[in-house]
């Protein structure tokens, strides 16, 4: 294959970001580099929509031989706050994304945005506004109807350079004025109508303190944040569409050192998820989660704490792409993109979730064996490890049925299965409590059926993990399902999303789990599959010497193949 077939190739299959992007580099646009942004507001944890605009952002830069920034956009003083400064940067690391020496903040440049606001008063492009919130609000029009000239609109540059000093040196209270642009109060885009640059908030920055009781808006410190850095492509969600304008008109009526191309791109919308930073603070606040880093919340840090691995969020960002129009993906995906990666990575151990006691009868009391077990089938290089035998074992209870249905090829009474890389048992008794319940099995063995094959060949159809009770570690197992019953909880108005929504099963916490003696000495944050139950982590926050606890991270049923092919098929019949 020639150089040109490969790279027409590679352009093939580049989504339109991309393509967009190879395209300006091979006209030299920018002298042919590229240089992104992730520009998150620290008011919240980084959550799986972000991520995507992180493997966005930092994977064009890298693709392009170019650089991708840090910056936090922090103009709200209101809601910002350090802790979540420093989990945003812990989060983009543990993704797999360095910025290197490129960490800003907005805030950093609020004397070169007033410089620039000020530029912009003595070309007559802005001017201070006295009307109030409320009435800026009534003169802005509606879709169907122009808006209205302020009053002030009018007023001489001297003027509006006297109050614009005066509102940054503190004179006047929040509210009282305004910095807005001159545009067009006849735009057809709502954005255009004189949109407000500057305002007056008499709060304490987690970064400059009280230097600023005047904060530059999100539309006036974006475009022109890029520009400083020397950003080439300024990437981000489809709701800024209408901003573009704003976003040209601002870098081209100021003397900006360039002018980056903003490209907007649809958000990540997940299943059964919500991803808003306003709605996940309130899951924190109201304490319907434990916290930002809840296994059961969608953020980076819960994610982590849930056992995910950023290459499954990575693998998970290529596959849903980039697109122009916004749709559902189904969380069906992404856990298909973790139990991929842990298949490969995770060792097999055995861990019994509710156990029912058994005992081998014909196994002596003061015997242990140890046997030996495949840590993964899927990775030749993880070996081998011993797992004690012993006469008192734990199976699971729903192993076992006293009355077999049809198809449950587990253990029942007089029925034979296999203990997996153990032996052959089969149930003879069946001990009850008063109630009625099924509170231990006697069972036999077969020596004959040491690392579970029988040399005559005869054949079992249940396999089953157990543990031996006398050196197994007691463990407390969170079973964690979806927050949301719905599967878009967006649609549910108000508050009600959390009281009519939430799913009463989303955690579930099992006591006195037995696992493989191995566990003791792993590490918070290792990752294991059960066998036959899931992909299981060692909590990092409450797990402890004492206590083990462990978080289910998904379970090994995998419904996303058939979801595809449902969606296939449907594409098919419409086709
Ligand atoms: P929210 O509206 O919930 O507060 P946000 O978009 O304001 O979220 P930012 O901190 O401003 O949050 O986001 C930082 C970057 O991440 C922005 O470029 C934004 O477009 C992007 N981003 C946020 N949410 C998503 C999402 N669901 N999918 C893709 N990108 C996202
Ligand atoms: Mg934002």
């Amino acid at each position: 294959m020639d150089h040109k077939q490969k790279t027409e190739q590679k352009t093939e299959s580049l989504d339109f970001i991309r393509t967009r992007i190879a395209e300006d580099v091979a006209q030299n646009k920018n002298n042919g580099s590229v240089h992104t942004r992730f520009p998150p507001e620290p008011n919240g944890y980084l959550h799986i929509g972000h991520a995507k605009s992180i493997c966005l952002n930092f994977g064009v830069a890298k693709e392009f031989n170019g650089k991708c920034n840090l910056r936090f956009d922090d103009t709200n003083p209101a809601k910002e706050e350090v802790e979540y400064v420093q989990s945003i940067q812990e989060d983009v690391h543990w993704l797999g994304y360095d910025w290197e020496d490129r960490i800003f903040y907005t805030s950093g440049y609020f004397e070169k945005l007033y410089e620039f606001a000020v530029e912009l008063i003595r070309k007559g492009f802005a001017y201070v506004d006295s009307l109030s919130a409320e009435e800026i609000r009534e003169y802005r029009g509606t879709l169907t109807e122009p808006g209205r000239e302020s009053p002030y609109r009018n007023r001489s540059v001297a003027e509006n350079l006297d109050l614009f000093e005066r509102m940054r040196a503190g004179e006047f209270t929040g509210g009282t004025h305004v910095l807005r642009a001159k545009i067009d109060m006849a735009s057809p885009n709502i954005v255009m109508r004189d949109p407000t640059l500057y305002r007056i908030r008499k709060a304490t920055h987690h970064r400059t303190g009280d230097a600023w009781c005047i904060y530059p808006m999100y539309d006036f410190a974006h475009c022109l944040s890029d520009a400083i850095e020397g950003i080439t492509h300024s990437l981000c969600t489809l709701e800024f569409e209408n901003n573009r304008p704003l976003y040209d008109w601002v870098l081209d009526h100021v003397s900006a050192p360039c002018h980056p191309q903003q490209i907007e791109f649809a958000r990540l919308n997940l299943s059964y998820t919500i991803l808003s930073k306003r709605k996940l603070l309130k899951l924190v606040e109201d304490g319907y989660v434990s916290g930002w880093d809840d296994p059961r919340m969608p953020t980076i840090s819960g994610m982590r704490r849930r056992g995910f691995t950023p290459q499954s969020i990575r693998n998970f960002c290529v596959r849903i792409g980039v697109a122009k129009f916004n749709s559902i993906v189904d969380i069906e995906l992404l856990e298909h993109s973790i139990r991929e990666d842990l298949n490969k990575r995770a060792p097999r151990v055995m861990g019994v979730l509710q156990p029912l006691r058994v005992v081998i009868e014909n196994y002596s009391a003061d015997k242990t064996e140890y046997l030996n077990a495949v840590n993964n089938p899927e990775d030749p290089d993880a070996g081998t490890r011993q797992v004690p035998f012993s006469r008192i074992l734990y199976i699971e209870k729903e192993d076992f049925r006293e009355e077999p249905p049809k198809k449950f090829f587990r253990l029942a009474p007089g029925r034979e299965v296999r203990l997996r890389y153990a032996y052959f048992i089969t149930c003879t008794d069946v001990i009850k409590d008063e109630q009625g319940n099924v509170v231990e099995l006697r069972c036999t063995y077969d020596p004959q059926t040491r690392g579970g094959d029988s040399p005559d060949g005869r054949k079992v159809k249940g396999t089953l993990h157990w543990v031996s009770a006398a050196h197994a570690v007691t463990a407390e197992v969170r079973l964690y399902d979806r927050l949301f019953l719905k599967r878009n909880p967006d649609e549910v108005n108000g508050n009600e999303i959390f009281a009519v929504n939430l799913n009463p099963d989303s955690l579930v916490t099992l006591q006195n789990c037995r696992v493989e003696p191995g566990l003791k000495n792993a590490a918070p944050g290792e990752i294991f599959q059960f066998e036959r139950k899931g992909y299981f982590c060692i909590d990092t926050k409450d797990s402890s010497m004492e206590k083990l606890v462990v978080n289910r991270t998904v379970s090994l049923r995998d419904s996303w193949a058939k979801i595809e092919k449902a969606g296939e098929q449907k594409e098919k019949s419409t086709k």
